[in-house]
């Protein structure tokens, strides 16, 4: 889906009113009731009807008229209720171009005031998964708790929270700078995926060192469980940067090992592959867990034990114990079984949406405003791209 930063231009504060209005009523409707948008939006002389269609028409909401009147968040509509907050934040000032589609996101370059680039995820889960999950209904009837808005805004917290604490240990990420909703912002990483690299000057270092990347996560107790050439990011100067963490699990997972060795293997494979790496290559050959220098295939159980606590750390970080169990539950049930070769899902239109149910855990009351939740009415649209509408 792509993210048209010009609607936003034409967006006044009863837009934004409007659009919050929609989302809190997401916490208990599936479809929010007009008549309850219009309560918790308190515009004058049902200025809310005609915003509510001044807001389909720039597909920020979806209208659902099956049961009773009514209307939904698009991602679209999520994406800028984000972007403003960021913005009214003073996060950044302006989106540029998109860098990146992930199986599950959409990558845009922002700028901040001083002119600083950063980079901003907007995560998107269930792009991939949906169609899949979609043919089977009866299953999703059953789980209420399966909506996209609610689980991508528990993917970028867990990213956001795992990609500070793994900087603050030392680990090659992103700076994670600041976190709304489904969207974190990050620094820019200078440099390409993996994956687009066909040739290196020191392919035997940059193996081994992405190889100790992925030991010295299980020494803290982490497995990234994504681990391949499309998550790791390496620059001029060959020195990598590992991004994409919404997946990750703790080394006491029941099926830890098999992440483990999972991510082991995907390295082996990708160099092996392209860059015929001999000592992957006699390693094949011997058909033994040594290389030709006698150096042994890192080994999880040797790692685990010695194991730090940053899993529990960040455990216990951000996450309610039922933001857990749901997050936990879309990793095994849709994450555990991907595979990792296709990117290319860019055309989602908001009808192929499935249908929402948003319930943020922030505890604001219906009818109040906070910058967190949403645009506050008297804050000023400091957004360039698209430019200020002067109130916002
Ligand atoms: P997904 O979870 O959907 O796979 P990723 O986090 O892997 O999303 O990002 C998708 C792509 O976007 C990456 O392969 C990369 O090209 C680009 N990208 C992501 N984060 C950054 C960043 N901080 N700096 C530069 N490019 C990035
Ligand atoms: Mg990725």
């Amino acid at each position: 889906m792509k993210l048209d930063v010009n609607a936003l231009r034409y967006l006044a504060k009863d837009d934004f009113r409007v659009l919050t209005a929609v989302e809190m009523g997401m916490r208990n409707h599936e479809i929010v009731p007009v008549e309850l948008i219009d309560r918790i939006a308190r515009l004058k002389h049902g200025g809310t009807y005609k915003v509510l269609r001044n807001l389909l028409r720039n597909k920020l909401v979806h209208h659902g008229a099956t049961k009773y009147d009514g209307y939904r968040l698009t991602y679209l509509g999520y994406d800028f209720l984000a972007i403003k907050t960021l913005v009214n934040r003073g996060v950044f000032a302006s989106v540029g171009r998109q860098i990146g589609v992930g199986k599950e996101s959409d990558i845009f370059e922002v700028a901040t005031d001083d002119g600083t680039v950063l980079a901003m995820k907007l995560h998107r889960l269930g792009r991939t998964s949906f169609r899949a999950v979609k043919s089977k209904r009866d299953y999703l009837r059953h789980r209420r708790s399966f909506n996209w808005l609610y689980l991508s805004r528990l993917a970028a917290l867990k990213e956001f929270a795992f990609m500070k604490a793994l900087g603050d240990h030392g680990f090659p990420v992103p700076t994670a700078v600041d976190c709304n909703r489904h969207c974190v912002i990050m620094s820019l990483v200078q440099g390409y995926p993996l994956v687009q690299v066909k040739k290196l000057q020191n392919p035997d270092d940059v193996f081994d060192s992405i190889l100790g990347l992925i030991v010295r996560l299980a020494e803290h107790g982490l497995i990234h469980c994504d681990f391949n050439e499309f998550n790791i990011m390496i620059d001029d100067d060959e020195k990598i940067t590992v991004i994409d963490f919404p997946q990750m699990v703790s080394v006491s997972h029941r099926n830890a090992q098999m992440f483990f060795d999972r991510d082991i293997e995907c390295i082996y494979k990708f160099f092996n592959k392209r860059f015929n790496l001999r000592s992957v290559k006699n390693e094949e050959q011997a058909g033994s867990e040594n290389d030709d220098e006698g150096n042994s295939r890192p080994s999880f159980l040797s790692v685990e034990k010695g194991a730090g606590s940053l899993d529990k750390e960040l455990a216990a970080s951000g996450f309610t114990r039922k933001e857990k169990v749901d997050m936990d539950k879309y990793i095994e049930e849709v994450v555990e079984g991907h595979d990792s070769s296709s990117d290319d899902d860019n055309d989602e239109d908001s009808s192929d949406e499935p249908d929402c149910d948003l319930t943020p855990s922030d505890s604001d009351a219906p009818g109040t405003f906070s910058e967190e939740h949403g645009t506050s009415c008297s804050g000023e649209n400091r957004l360039e791209i698209p430019p200020s509408d002067g109130n916002g």
